[in-house]
């Protein structure tokens, strides 16, 4: 068995929104970087996009190399309810199949690499399932298209498919110990993903997740996502919730905090004249089946942190984290110890603080104890670390 690091949801050039040059080499350039061993395709419906992924090394039918990152085939899709899904296929077969199915009810397959396609999350599950592909949510509480925006319960959801949804994906802005607020996800494993349209080291990998399986391959990543024969995640990584825009309850306007009760009584107006917005937190605390948190058994731990670009950028206080400053400080430690989840994870502090300056060591300390603490983000503003 072996530990291997995976980002299973990201995307092409052909999705809306999607920034700059992005291709196989320099995904698979980065992914190694960051140290991810597993990357899905993404966007592997839109022609343009599959015509590159056939050209790539097959390792076996669902695993596909380039360099020495292994792909494999992926993609997300919008339902006519608005949610989105995370498909993985088992090999091209399965790919073209299921394409075949839902080929009648998309007309924007060949435009979006996220395509839409007009049946409901319920017919989408079954009809990935008769063509042996794995789907569950993306980000399950995203405010648009996260499933619980607009269903109650996952069953709500994919109705007689729901018994064979194996994960859910977080998405940023919440963890594991909030999700598991929710009894319904407890027997879902967890999957953490950047969703990137940008493959550059700061956004690829942002989040991850770490795996036990026997080989970085497809047939492996599904035993593992299923927990099957010793197969299994062992560990999300992320960004800390409290960095999110809508974390806590607070003011639009002048980002004062309140208690849920105090914005009852003010009828969600804050003093200062501005609209309150409910935050994640609360919502989820709303929704929680029992007040009593447990987390299941299988459930591994959530590690909260930061892209390296970005805790260098706040350590250093720079403008950015594309300064030559932030590259080069970040450049020095993932050549020299191989790569940035080594770095944050594992390489001895003592080693980092002899290539780097001492207060960058002290804050990856920070992360791999859990003992950042952060003024939590509410109404519209991001949240603010204190190292
Ligand atoms: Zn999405
Ligand atoms: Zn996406």
């Amino acid at each position: 068995m072996m530990i291997i690091n995976a980002d299973l949801h990201i995307h092409s050039p052909f999705t809306k929104k999607s920034k700059g040059k992005i291709d196989f080499e320099l995904l698979a350039k980065n992914a190694e970087k960051k140290g991810l061993n597993i990357l899905s395709t993404g966007d592997c419906l839109h022609p343009g996009w599959l015509k590159n992924i056939i050209q790539l090394e097959p390792i076996d039918l669902g695993t596909f190399q380039c360099y020495n990152t292994n792909f494999v085939l992926s993609t997300e899709i919008q339902s006519n309810d608005n949610v989105h899904h995370l498909l993985y296929f088992p090999d091209l077969t399965s790919l073209y199949d299921f394409r075949e199915h839902i080929t009648c009810c998309s007309t924007d397959l060949k435009l979006n690499g996220r395509p839409y396609v007009d049946v409901s999350s319920e017919k989408l599950a079954n009809i990935a399932i008769d063509t042996s592909a794995l789907i569950g949510p993306s980000h399950i509480f995203d405010l648009f298209s996260g499933l619980y925006s607009h269903y109650n319960t996952l069953a709500d959801c994919y109705g007689s498919a729901v018994s064979e949804i194996y994960f859910a994906e977080l998405g940023l802005g919440i963890d594991s110990y909030h999700a598991d607020f929710l009894k319904e996800l407890h027997p879902l494993t967890f999957i953490t993903n950047s969703d990137t349209h940008n493959p550059h080291p700061i956004r690829l990998g942002r989040e991850f997740t770490q795996f036990q399986v026997k080989k970085p391959t497809c047939k492996y990543l599904f035993q593992a996502i299923k927990r099957k024969q010793h197969h299994r995640p062992v560990l999300n990584a992320g960004i800390p919730p409290e960095e999110g825009k809508y974390y806590q309850t607070g003011c639009i306007k002048c980002q004062k905090s309140y208690s849920i009760k105090e914005a009852k009584k003010r009828k969600w107006k804050c003093r200062c004249g501005g609209v309150i917005k409910k935050g994640m937190k609360e919502k989820i605390l709303e929704k929680s089946t029992s007040k009593q948190l447990h987390y299941p058994y299988h459930r591994p731990r959530y590690l909260s942190i930061l892209p390296l670009h970005e805790i260098i950028t706040r350590v250093l206080q720079e403008k950015n984290p594309f300064t030559e400053n932030v590259e080069s400080c970040w450049n020095a430690l993932v050549s020299t110890f191989g790569n940035e989840i080594h770095v944050m994870l594992e390489t001895p502090i003592n080693d980092i603080e002899k290539v780097t300056n001492q207060s960058i060591a002290e804050a990856i300390k920070v992360f791999r104890l859990a003992t950042f603490s952060y003024k939590e983000g509410r109404g519209g503003s991001y949240g603010t670390l204190y190292l």
